[in-house]
């Protein structure tokens, strides 16, 4: 879900449910006099782009042009940052290769084919695919090797979506929705398994793996979205079902699928949600009638953004500290 949940919009939602937190307080919507903001425990980068961003830093260290294929990480300040340590998002085109330029393949990984075409270019080639974005392409090539034919459920247009797709070539079908099932005809008795991106919603991939379940009860089910994605979705639900939060910010790059889907399941506890890449964004928005505020963030987003927003929101709440 890309849009923007602002504190007004998510407000008017709660609203029409009965749950108006100002008038929980019975102050006729003033400011809180205090405010609490509890920071989920897996904040900041995951351990894939920590790896990543190590890696590009390193080689930027040691002497190297590092020019990434594609954005290292879905997060702008990040690529900035990263930008003044000579480390570039490459643009894919062909160039004159200098001794000391190299390229990196980022956390969300390739397929074989753009790795074959990547090492023809005469330019030194360094890998920081996750490795749990390798051990779904190992799944995948071992199934195919098998027989299996593969359902892909993830987002089109993602670029790990893309690299896993390109290993699993005629053998899987990427998915959206179950009903895009109707699309393909699998072999009777072909064994079947579902896979996810891994930073796939779980409560999204769960209701999709039992859609498919009911049309074909043969296909297993691969584990495939990653710890820390898993970690982070769960324990913000478990917080926020609690009921001891009346808001809940989520940090991080607005085309992070990691962020996208904390926030998608912030918003459908109807919890005041609200998406931003930067505390600057926090700008206009109506947060300081929250007195109990839940923060996470997605894998992409650095720990000093979270800081920078978890400092604004205190402020602007009126109070001096705070956290989990
Ligand atoms: S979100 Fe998961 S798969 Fe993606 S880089 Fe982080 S740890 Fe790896």
């Amino acid at each position: 879900m890309d849009s923007l949940r602002t504190a007004n919009a998510v407000c008017a939602a709660k609203k029409s449910a009965g749950r108006e937190p100002s008038d929980r307080n019975g102050d006729g919507g003033q400011p809180a006099a205090a405010v609490r903001v509890d920071r989920c425990r897996d904040c900041g980068f995951c351990h894939g782009v920590r790896r990543a961003v190590g890696r590009a830093e390193s080689l930027a260290a040691a002497g190297w042009n590092v020019f990434v294929d594609g954005e290292l990480v879905h997060n702008g300040t990040v690529g900035k940052t990263l930008e003044k340590k000579n480390v570039v998002t490459w643009d894919g085109f062909d160039r004159r290769w200098g001794p000391r330029d190299c390229i990196l393949i980022r956390a969300h990984g390739i397929g074989p084919e753009r790795r074959s075409w990547l090492r023809g270019l005469g330019c030194r080639v360094f890998d920081a695919t996750c490795p749990d974005v390798g051990r779904s392409a190992g799944f995948i090539l071992r199934l195919r090797r098998r027989g299996y034919f593969l359902i892909f459920f993830g987002e089109e247009n993602h670029p790990e979506t893309a690299g896993l797709l390109a290993h699993g070539g005629k053998d899987i079908f990427p998915c959206k929705s179950a009903d895009e099932l109707a699309k393909i005809t699998i072999q009777e008795g072909r064994p079947v398994a579902i896979l996810a991106q891994t930073t796939a919603g779980i409560d999204t991939f769960n209701a999709f793996a039992s859609r498919v379940l009911e049309k074909i009860p043969r296909a297993e089910v691969v584990p495939t979205i990653c710890s820390s994605t898993r970690r982070r979705q769960e324990e913000l639900l478990r917080r926020l079902e609690t009921g001891s939060y009346d808001c809940a910010v989520i940090v991080g790059g607005h085309h992070s699928s990691n962020a996208r889907n904390l926030s998608r399941l912030a918003a459908s506890m109807a919890v005041p949600t609200a998406h931003v890449e930067t505390a600057a964004e926090l700008q206009g928005m109506e947060l300081s009638k929250f007195s109990r505020i839940l923060l996470a963030s997605g894998a992409s987003t650095p720990a000093v953004d979270v800081d920078a927003v978890e400092r604004l929101l205190l402020f602007r709440g009126g109070a001096a500290a705070g956290g989990a």
